[in-house]
């Protein structure tokens, strides 16, 4: 499907996909791209009968087995990672449907940026989260995974 980019103009493609998750339900993936000019925006729904249950979800990432925890987030969802100081904030057209080390990917990326631009304590303050996050990924250190929000269109689903 095509759609006109809201940054340029041009023609962008409009794409679905749909998963189904078990024991869930199905969640829809929408994904806006722009060729000319890089936009790119991706929402998510949750198509489940659980969806209005829950608001908030909490986990805890002890093993390396958490590690692939599906998490789906929605331009209406906030991550916080207490233990490292990561928040997220809903943001619109950044959603996704991943798993917990896809979101550690994410926090890392970030963080990447952070020390390149920045010096001093904030330079050290990031060095620590990304050897903290290498302890996770390793399962030798834990943490807390914390989503909310109140459209429901966010989740975390363990197996
Ligand atoms: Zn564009």
């Amino acid at each position: 499907m095509k759609e006109s980019c809201p940054v340029c103009g041009a023609e962008a493609d409009l794409q679905f996909f749909s998963y189904n998750i078990p024991h869930f339900g199905d969640a829809i993936l929408f994904v806006v791209s722009c060729p000319s000019c890089g936009y790119r925006s991706t929402d998510v729904r949750i198509l489940s009968e659980f969806k209005d249950n829950q608001k908030r979800y909490e986990l805890v990432v002890s093993s390396v087995r958490d590690l692939n925890v599906r998490v789906i987030r929605s331009s209406f969802g906030s991550i916080e990672i207490p233990e490292l100081g990561v928040n997220i904030e809903p943001k619109e057209g950044e959603s996704f449907i991943s798993t917990v080390e896809g979101v550690l990917k994410r926090v890392e990326r970030v963080v990447e940026v952070l020390i390149r631009d920045e010096g001093g304590a904030k330079k050290k303050r990031a060095e620590w989260v990304l050897g903290q996050i290498e302890k996770i990924k390793a399962g030798k250190a834990r943490m807390t995974l914390i989503l909310e929000d109140a459209t429901g269109n966010s989740a975390i689903i363990p197996d």
